[in-house]
């Protein structure tokens, strides 16, 4: 498929799913005989996301998946006695939206700060769960939450946290790379002023040298948590949620085995309301110790169904907002007079190491490289794999890719890789202005520059660290809106019809699915969102702040009318 790619990929990832679904698009009814709907939906707006972009009117479903697309007049003698019929009165139908990278639907048994807009809220908050808790217990908050959020935009710290928890241990937890530890937390897991920082990691000091209670990337393995509960009702109330948004595919970007078959499990019991991709994570250091750990597990590359399927190796280089490992200091005072350019959580050598081992196995992989120096890393790594065996052809991705260079698009272009990018910068804007300058802040993510370069981009959160909605992904991509920053990177805009694709189809490329899902043509899984609103052309603002009428998984329906 992909040998036939034109050479300039350019806005139409779905030019090589064309040939197909429109030769299957004249097969509504095979040999003149009416194939029975189970579903009908009719007078619509259906933006198909095909290689036409095309926009019908109605939509038959059966056996979970499109069997026709066109007119109400084409649709209509579909249904037969059975057939559930939906009369859409208008509203605008779209396919499936997924998210490429999405840990978890955020809440948690955690003290909740989604909702604080100030570190007066945070430290109510914490003193409100302090009063309920007995001498001794650790309190821990919730991941989805970002100091761009609070009036203050700036991180509670040590002695703030002290001020409402002078006796029990605090730890408060903030997207994937960032613990912050008040005094008894401190004392409790004996991190002191003499304590070095992990390799790949760091323990923050204040003005005055003392500690402040930061601890980043791998310093955060000083501090042990309890794992969050792994059940089949927990992962089935964050699916809910996430179909209330639009999302019938994500990809979870670095799981565990057990996960996985717990998915398979409720794909099995008929319970999974979402499609899954699963990158598997193990934190190693060697080539051998990775080999060992896939031989323990029993999972092969690529196994599963259209329901779940593991979708390659996730592994990491670098931290995240405050610790993104950059060839350029950060901005003072965070640049530490020129000093600090950030984590690099693995470095050069074992990284390479588990890269090819990864790639003698069959393994695709994906790494979260966030700074420009992290990109360097990762393309080191797989051109040094790609020697060994071509990776062009098996879609291998950086993850993020927050800030590439003009001089690794080409190094990413021979390697065949697929971006999967976030809207980042729509929740911490202020903070990456902060952290890395204006100008670098308002490269961040530069949607418009990889699309003109034909690479492939799909779109999602990292929820919890951005909240999920796949809404507010394309309007932030569509005006590079953020929600305390302003408008960063005016000339990163991409247009509606791109952010859908990267949305839609893109995402199912990055999984190799373009064939079955991503856009609405027959012969394709009927997973499909109903809108308000036409998101081509509703106001900008309306993309932010519209709600799904409805999502279907497979002809069913997930959210919405039953
Ligand atoms: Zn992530």
């Amino acid at each position: 498929m992909i040998a036939r790619l034109p050479s300039r990929l350019r806005s139409s990832v779905i030019v090589f799913c064309a040939a197909t679904a429109i030769a299957a698009s004249q097969q509504g009814q095979r040999g003149g005989q009416p194939s029975p709907a189970d579903t009908v939906l009719i007078n619509g707006h259906v933006v198909t996301v095909d290689a036409q972009f095309s926009i019908v009117e109605a939509i038959a479903i059966a056996g979970g998946k499109f069997i026709a697309v066109g007119s109400n007049a084409a649709i209509r003698p579909l249904a037969g006695p059975a057939t559930k019929v939906i009369d859409l009165h208008g509203q605008t139908v779209i396919p499936g939206l997924a998210d490429g990278h999405l840990h978890d639907a955020g809440g948690g048994p955690g003290v909740d700060l989604s909702r604080a807009r100030s570190i007066a809220d945070v430290l109510a908050a914490i003193a409100a769960r302090v009063r309920q808790s007995r001498p001794g217990d650790v309190i821990v908050t919730n991941s989805d939450w970002h100091e761009a959020q609070l009036a203050e935009q700036r991180l509670p710290l040590r002695k703030d946290l002290d001020g409402v928890s002078p006796a029990n241990p605090v730890v408060v937890v903030r997207g994937g790379h960032e613990y912050i530890l008040n005094s008894a937390a401190l004392r409790k897991w004996n991190i002191t002023k003499e304590t070095p920082s992990p390799s790949g990691g760091r323990i923050t000091r204040g003005d005055d040298g003392e500690l402040n209670g930061e601890l980043i990337d791998r310093a955060k393995a000083l501090v042990e948590l309890p794992p969050p509960a792994l059940t089949i009702e927990a992962l089935a109330a964050q699916h809910r949620k996430l179909n209330a948004a639009g999302l019938t595919s994500i990809r979870y970007p670095g799981a565990s085995p057990e996960q996985y078959r717990l998915l398979r499990d409720m794909a099995r019991q008929g319970v999974l309301t979402v499609r899954v991709s699963q990158l598997l994570r193990f934190n190693v250091d060697s080539g051998p110790r990775m080999r060992e750990l896939i031989a323990a597990s029993g999972l092969t590359p690529d196994e599963g169904d259209e329901w779940v399927r593991i979708g390659g190796m996730k592994l990491g280089v670098d931290g995240g907002f405050e610790g993104g490992w950059m060839r350029q200091p950060y901005a003072e005072p965070y640049g530490e007079h020129g000093t600090f350019r950030g984590v690099n959580t693995m470095t050069q050598a074992p990284f390479t190491d588990v890269v090819r081992e990864l790639n003698r196995l069959g393994w695709r992989v994906a790494t979260h490289a966030v700074g420009d120096a992290a990109i360097d890393e990762v393309l080191t790594a797989y051109e040094a794999a790609n020697a060994d065996r071509s990776i062009v052809e098996r879609r291998w991705t950086i993850e993020h890719g927050f800030v590439p260079q003009a001089d690794q698009f080409p190094r990413m272009k021979a390697l065949g890789l697929v971006i999967s990018a976030q809207n980042h910068l729509y929740l911490a804007g202020p903070s990456l202005v902060k952290y890395w300058g204006a100008e670098r802040a308002a490269w961040t993510t530069p949607m418009r520059a990889y699309l003109d370069r034909g690479f492939i981009v799909a779109a999602g959160t990292d929820s919890p660290v951005v909240p999920y909605p796949p809404l507010w992904v394309i309007y932030h991509f569509v005006t590079r809106n953020t929600i305390s920053g302003g408008v960063l990177g005016r000339d990163q805009k991409i247009t509606r019809r791109e952010a859908l694709n990267a949305a839609t189809i893109a995402n199912a490329y990055l999984t190799f699915e373009e064939r079955v899902k991503g856009s609405i043509e027959v012969g394709k899984l009927a997973d499909l969102v109903v809108l308000p609103e036409d998101i081509l052309t509703c106001a900008e603002k309306d993309l932010e702040r519209m709600r799904v009428t409805m999502t279907m998984v497979g002809g069913r329906a997930v959210f919405g009318e039953r």
